[in-house]
């Protein structure tokens, strides 16, 4: 059994009934076949150009989890160079802590600079939670620190 369009009102209706469920229209003894051939085409063609649309989507997701997983990687590994946005507050009461710890300037710069290409602000404020509370560099940043020591050559 198949599925044809009746001809006066479009409804889909089965090709063995002998009228239109929609309007009464009398099928057997009213359709051509070619109407059938033509609506059957149409489905056809629909079809088509369906599996083309999703094999494109399938082709752009596939393309942009590439690219994310690329990115996600250089942004991992530390590559990417981007920085972090904090809060002004925030930069500042880390200088403020850093200079309570014996940090200079530009020590204290050159580390904040690291932790922001690291730390996502999220990450920073748990770290820095831990800083408020011991009044010292977490361990965290010390590596930080170390590295931008050897860098100055303090
Ligand atoms: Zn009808």
């Amino acid at each position: 059994m198949a599925l044809i369009s009746c001809p006066e009102c479009g409804k889909h209706i089965s090709d063995k009934a002998e009228k239109c469920v929609g309007c009464g229209f009398q099928i057997h003894k009213n359709h051509n076949h070619s109407q059938i051939v033509y609506h059957t085409e149409n489905h056809q063609a629909g079809k088509a150009n369906d599996s083309q649309g999703s094999s494109l989507l399938l082709w752009i997701v596939g393309v942009l989890i590439v690219g994310f997983a690329f990115v996600f990687f250089l942004y991992k590994t530390g590559n990417l160079g981007i920085k972090h946005d904090y809060p002004a507050s925030v930069t500042q009461n880390f200088m403020n802590m850093c200079a309570t710890n014996g940090g200079n300037q530009e020590i204290c710069s050159c580390v904040l600079d690291k932790i922001q290409r690291k730390y996502t602000f999220e990450e920073f404020t748990v770290i820095e939670a831990k800083m408020s509370l011991g009044q010292q560099m977490p361990d965290e940043f010390l590596g930080f620190v170390a590295e931008c020591k050897q860098r100055k050559n303090y």
